[in-house]
């Protein structure tokens, strides 16, 4: 069997002295909330506590699909939690945050996917910390538009969805979803609301080749997407996918240069970036 790629230099990730980094452990835990810095084991998961930037991951850390990149279990689902919205909230305002990044698992047993209960996290956030800007990144919903429009309707700052990966490894890496409805869930969002930068990114590593890269971002800026990330995938544990190569820095460069030349406004390209590294510095 293949062995795994020896890590670069460039992802062996310092751990800082920080006080801040168990004080927000702990408020998240007391909230009882989940984030994606823990949950999907972040690299950047020192730096961004240290500063106080998390992103919540909302109705709860079981999943409906099973996406062979991801840390989530799938499983039993927990029933949504009517008081999650304003714990965020509670949480977002002890830690004085000015951009709460807010992700959810897929619900694809739920009606409308959770889009009413990201609308009413959002709404709570935003009624406590009316400074605070708001990133959502929602699942696809399965297509459906009028989830989409509730989302919207309680007016994120960024609507953020990611493609993930290049068209041809959706089978294997990200098998319940479909390339095409993501790329139409972001075009639907910048109809239905088009003074709301749209987001999206992909992790490079998984097997895709760098002219499939070229194309993700042609199909990106075909739909005028306003930010788009790109990172190293790295293999949450044993048991997910090896990690097919290490991406170089310069590469990276060279990824936001062909972005930016396809007229997309924010390029985000470096090996640790992640949806939400940094959010806070673009909107
Ligand atoms: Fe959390 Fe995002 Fe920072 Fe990772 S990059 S630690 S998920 S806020
Ligand atoms: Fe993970 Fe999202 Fe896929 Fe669920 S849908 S397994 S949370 S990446």
């Amino acid at each position: 069997s293949e062995k795994p790629l020896r890590i670069p230099q460039w992802l062996r990730v310092k751990l800082p002295e920080s006080r801040n980094f168990s004080s927000t452990a702990d408020l998240i835990d007391d909230l009882n909330l989940n984030t994606v810095c823990q949950s999907a084991k972040c690299p950047n998961k020192w730096e961004c506590f240290s500063k106080n930037v998390a992103t919540f991951l909302i109705m709860g850390n079981v999943c409906t699909r099973n996406c062979a990149f991801c840390n989530i279990i799938s499983g039993d689902l927990e029933q949504l939690d009517p008081t999650e919205p304003a714990r965020v909230a509670e949480a977002a305002r002890r830690l004085a945050l000015k951009h709460v990044v807010i992700t959810s698992v897929t619900r694809d047993d739920l009606p409308d996917g959770g889009a009413a209960h990201f609308a009413a996290t959002i709404r709570a956030v935003k009624e406590v910390l009316s400074n605070c800007t708001v990133e959502v990144l929602t699942p696809d919903f399965q297509g459906d538009e009028a989830a989409l429009t509730t989302v919207l309707n309680a007016r994120p700052d960024v609507i953020n969805h990611n493609l993930e990966t290049v068209p041809s490894l959706y089978d294997t890496i990200r098998p319940q979803a479909n390339y095409q409805q993501s790329l139409d869930f972001l075009s639907n969002a910048k109809r239905i609301a088009p003074d709301i930068p749209t987001k999206s990114g992909i992790m490079v590593g998984l097997g895709e080749t760098d002219e499939q890269i070229m194309r993700v971002l042609d199909d990106l800026a075909s739909i005028a997407c306003d930010i788009v990330t790109i990172g190293q995938y790295m293999q949450p544990s044993r048991q997910h996918p090896l990690v097919k190569r290490y991406v170089e820095p310069e590469k990276f460069e060279e990824y936001a240069k062909e972005g930016k030349q396809r007229g997309i406004r924010h390029m985000f390209s470096a090996p640790l970036v992640r949806s939400s590294y940094n959010a806070a510095d673009f909107v």
